[in-house]
């Protein structure tokens, strides 16, 4: 059975409940969500797309006929509108009201009504492939259903609401009377609803190397079921130290198809799908990135993270990036010393936390020295003074080492951060912050970086893509090809 997922920001869900729910003689109030679908299809996930709402707009005075604490009758006149700029903008409506004296979380028969009298006058003006999705609030709560114009008295269920603001809120779930067998010891620490939510959500893992294999397969542990994993690279011999899930026959053999092999072997009732490219390269790899609520990213790739860090945003998701750094010296018989190694874990929602960018954790300049390396391998050689005198290329000389206990450390708390988001159950310091943590292996310490402060930044601060049409190619880059819409 199909069942779209809708999200919600943090800031459209206050604004919504304030509106709903301050009418001054507690009448029934309504507004209007007007949603983006995104509805790429990924092979080996069912089908579920993904509504995100980009607007509200509220119901004042002037749409409404009459009104008491048990209806509401809308002028649908008003309507005409909103249907041309659905039509327009290539946008879903979404029609959201409560009911606040009602005891149960329902629709009513006159809710049907209602729904297919707007769906009919939608599909009238712009075509019975257009959907209507319907929304309820009660007591703070969610529920939301959807039809469609080709069969108005149809009803598609929702998977879930989610509400992303400085953490993940999930509603609508139908929460089952029996436990899972395998994570009731989990269940113990966080309760019968986290891990109904795990099974509920679309995770995508971009890069299956030292932390991304650990992530993935910790991911399916946990009750994940929906994983999508995304790596062109192929396994060598000296990746064997660190990467998760894999043997020494499995050498030359794609990360992402090693890793998706493996989980399935565990029996665990994950879906996993599989990119065998690198993101920035791979249209499939995007769509497919486009159909998930929470993203991983585990790559050193500038431009694969440059992405990731647009995609949140236009996308609406939960991103959590990690990446590891060191400095190896010399001891005084000559050996490899190492002085300096952490790991970093990036926890970045839509409205709340700085971008990879205002992070430093990508930058133009490591864009285009990664460029560069492409094109010459031998580059990534030289140290930074040689790169910057002789190639005008900035950054380089950084030393990362590959050792099996760091990554894996680094990719567990990144999975305990999302777990966090769902669940929160962290009381940390206020000198941390929750969207960048430094764990230090040598001094066995944690700390947080405070981003830069630019107001100006389009991403974390103007919030220019939030939510943003991509209009005709894929994050409104042409290099990344053309949306093929159906
Ligand atoms: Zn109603
Ligand atoms: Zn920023």
């Amino acid at each position: 059975m199909i069942k779209h997922r809708i999200t919600l920001l943090g800031s459209q869900d206050r604004d919504l409940q304030g509106w709903l729910s301050e009418h001054p003689e507690h009448h029934e109030r309504g507004a209007i969500i007007l949603f983006l679908r995104l509805a790429r299809k990924v092979e080996g996930q069912e089908v579920s797309d993904r509504f995100l709402a980009v607007e509200v707009i509220k119901m004042s005075d002037d749409w409404v006929l009459e009104s008491s604490p048990t209806h509401l009758k809308i002028n649908m006149r008003k309507f005409t509108d909103v249907y041309l700029r659905c039509e327009i903008e290539k946008l879903e409506l979404g029609f959201v009201h409560n009911h606040p004296t009602s005891l149960s979380i329902d629709f009513s028969s006159q809710d049907d009504i209602n729904e297919r009298n707007i769906l009919y006058g939608l599909s009238g003006c712009n075509g019975k492939e257009s959907f209507l999705i319907a929304m309820l609030l009660k007591n703070g709560t969610w529920k939301a259903r959807i039809r469609q114009g080709t069969a108005p008295s149809e009803i598609i269920p929702v998977r879930h609401i989610s509400v992303i603001s400085n953490n993940i809120k999930l509603h609508g779930l139908s929460i089952p009377d029996q436990s899972q067998e395998i994570l009731k010891r989990q269940e113990a620490a966080f309760g019968k609803p986290f891990n109904v939510m795990l099974s509920s959500l679309r995770v995508a893992v971009i890069g299956l190397g030292g932390t991304g294999s650990s992530i993935a397969t910790m991911l399916a542990r946990v009750g994940v079921r929906e994983l999508i994993l995304i790596d062109g690279d192929k396994l060598e011999k000296t990746n064997l130290n660190r990467i998760h899930g894999c043997r020494v026959k499995d050498e030359n053999t794609n990360k992402a198809k090693i890793l998706a092999d493996y989980i399935e072997s565990l029996g665990l009732e994950t879906s996993v799908s599989i990119v065998e490219e690198f993101l920035d390269e791979s249209e499939m790899g995007i769509d497919a990135l486009s159909s998930a609520d929470v993203v991983f990213g585990c790559t050193d790739d500038q431009l694969g993270r440059d992405l990731m860090n647009q995609a949140l945003y236009y996308y609406a998701q939960v991103y959590i990036d990690m990446g590891l750094t060191g400095f190896i010296d010399l001891d005084i018989e000559g050996l490899p010393y190492l002085r300096d190694h952490r790991g970093r874990i990036s926890c970045i929602l839509p409205e709340d936390g700085a971008c990879l960018r205002c992070q430093r954790v990508i930058s133009d300049d490591k864009i285009k020295l990664q460029q560069a390396i492409k094109h010459k391998p031998e580059l990534a050689k030289l140290d930074s003074e040689t790169l910057k005198n002789e190639f005008y290329l900035i950054g380089g000389g950084e030393q990362a080492p590959g050792v099996g206990p760091f990554t894996s450390a680094t990719a567990n708390i990144a999975v305990a951060t999302f777990m966090n988001l769902l669940k929160p159950y962290r009381d940390i310091s206020i000198e941390l912050r929750q969207d960048n943590i430094w764990f230090d292996f040598v001094h066995m310490n944690t700390y947080s970086n405070e981003p830069i402060d630019n107001s100006e930044c389009i991403y974390c601060r103007q919030h220019l893509l939030l939510v943003k049409s991509e209009g005709n190619y894929r994050l409104e880059t042409p290099s990344y090809g053309k949306i093929k819409y159906d």
